[in-house]
């Protein structure tokens, strides 16, 4: 079959964006650009500076499967590090070339077979397919909390950390006990005059052991990548995924005691004075919530210069923050780790199917898409990470892997001219919608009853709501019957490129 030259876009240079790209370079396809807002890659990685910043897969099994990094410092990669890994990787696979930094995408509207796209800066451009690279943990979250404007110290978001601010020698509240804020006060426990952790509902925090890795250990995987396979097998990551899959989907209940044992242990051994243990106890199901992995929190939330705040917030006065019981806690810096909006994706792009539907009328419920991947009266616009896709369940990396694999038979059918346009049809996203909702009641993120990202605005969770199997087997190849093929068009090919 003749092989059509397609041009395509990429949105976003993270790691998805650099996936796409790389991958789109080794299928031969040179016509695609990356348009990237900020003025370097690195997504989620730049974006998050904050003292402490850690990522809680173990490092040799966050990289993608082609281009592992034998130089990881330790078993849990810092930012930086993963950072520079995905600048490196960029580099190497001739990415780069292909990205065009600060760039933003205004809006996109599907026209007579082909995507316009908008650009902020006043650029168009008009590609056969689209692949959404955008993230999802990205639009920051910020509390409701009075005076929050009137403090007279430095108050931000964690992942808009100000480095200009010294932190030697400050007093310092933290707002927030997700896995950001545990990072953020392990790190600086001992560095500040005074650190105040507040916690409104305090965390399961599961105990990791994040041993660096030797000069030796380095070495040895440097000459011989099988030595690197081998070691990552004994880490047995994949049976620790299924086992935490089983709690969240509560198939296995033997694993959900084993999750809490640990955890509890955790803190029995690890806090010494009764009464902040029972104020550090959760009294929710574990995982119910992100589950926190921390090899070092209640340690240093025992600090003499630290100090666990319980009561809850009244407001924010230019001295620092007022408590409940009337006590003001006097502060030289405001962190924000309340997290991210969930459901933003790709928004505030202005995206337009055909006949005139809307990203915003399709999502007008809750974001939706078929296997996370396309939407229907979208053809051609693919998803990675996108709505209702394994986000905080597996490694990140593996899962834009999968679906990069999936995608890419999707755009075989472009590629091969078998026409011109495909997306999922509204009856497959519906039945997807009523199974995966279905499922999802049965997760323990409903079950369990707490408040957490992965609840839609009419709680119910978002995430994936079955095992890695069933996604892995989901990926492998798309049930053809599900999707809305438009006829291939008698059309010139065109060169174009952004104008
Ligand atoms: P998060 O898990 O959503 O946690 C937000 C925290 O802010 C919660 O403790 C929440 O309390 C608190 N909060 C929000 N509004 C508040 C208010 N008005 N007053 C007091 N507390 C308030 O956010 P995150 O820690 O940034 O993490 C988000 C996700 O990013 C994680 O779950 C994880 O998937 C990812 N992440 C991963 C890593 C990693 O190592 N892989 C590191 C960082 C982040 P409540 O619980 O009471 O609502």
């Amino acid at each position: 079959m003749a092989n059509q030259q397609l041009r395509i876009v990429v949105i976003g240079a993270g790691m998805a964006g650099i996936l796409a790209g790389i991958k789109l370079r080794e299928a031969g396809v040179d016509d695609f650009v990356i348009y990237e807002k900020a003025d370097r890659v690195g997504g989620t990685w730049r974006e998050n500076t904050y003292p402490g910043l850690t990522c809680d897969t173990p490092s040799h099994h966050y990289t993608y499967t082609f281009e592992r990094n034998p130089g990881w410092s330790s078993f849990l990669p810092p930012g930086p590090e993963i950072q520079a890994y995905f600048e490196d990787t960029c580099r190497k696979y001739g990415v780069e070339d292909s990205i065009r930094f600060n760039e933003e995408i205004e809006s996109a509207e599907y026209r007579d077979g082909r995507w316009h796209l908008q650009l902020k800066s006043g650029a168009q451009d008009v590609a056969d397919a689209v692949i959404a690279a955008t993230g999802v943990l990205h639009h920051p979250s910020l509390p409701d909390i009075e005076g929050m404007d009137s403090f007279r110290g430095a108050l931000f978001h964690s992942s808009r950390w100000d480095h200009s601010i010294p932190l030697a020698g400050k007093r310092i509240g933290v707002i927030g006990t997700g896995s950001t804020g545990v990072q953020i006060i392990s790190a600086l426990a001992g560095t500040a005059a005074l650190i105040e952790h507040y916690v409104r509902t305090p965390q399961w925090i599961m105990p990791v052991e994040n041993t660096p890795y030797s000069e030796a250990q380095r070495s040895t995987f440097r000459q011989d990548p099988a030595a690197l396979e081998e070691a990552m097998k004994t880490e047995e990551y994949l049976a620790s995924v299924n086992s935490y899959t089983q709690v969240i989907t509560r198939e296995n209940m033997a694993a959900a005691q084993f999750w809490k044992d640990t955890c509890l242990q955790n803190l029995e051994a690890s806090v010494a004075d009764p009464e902040l243990r029972e104020r550090l106890r959760p009294d929710h199901e574990p995982l119910c919530k992100r589950l926190i992995f921390s090899p070092d929190y209640y340690q240093a939330i025992q600090h003499p210069q630290a100090a666990l705040v319980s009561e809850s917030i009244e407001r924010i006065e230019p001295e620092g923050i007022r408590t409940r019981d009337g006590q003001l806690h006097e502060l030289d810096i405001i962190v924000l780790a309340t997290g991210f909006k969930p459901d933003q994706f790709m928004r505030p792009m202005q995206i337009t199917g055909t006949n005139g539907v809307t990203l915003e009328s399709l999502w007008a419920q809750r974001p939706k898409a078929y296997l996370a991947i396309s939407m229907p009266d979208f053809p051609n616009f693919f998803m990675l990470n996108g709505p209702n896709g394994p986000v905080g369940n597996f490694p990140l990396i593996d899962i834009a892997e999968h679906q990069w694999h999936y995608i890419d038979q999707l755009l075989q059918k472009l590629r091969t001219a078998q026409c011109s346009g495909i997306c999922a049809s509204a009856g497959a996203l519906a039945r997807f919608e009523e199974r995966r909702i279905e499922a999802a009641k049965k997760t323990v993120w409903f079950v369990g009853g707490c408040k957490s990202w992965y609840l839609d605005a009419e709680g119910i969770p978002s995430s994936w709501p079955w095992d890695y199997e069933c996604f892995v087997s989901e990926m492998r190849e798309p049930h053809w019957s599900d999707y809305e093929l438009m006829p291939a068009p008698q059309r010139e090919q065109a060169a174009h490129s952004a104008t």
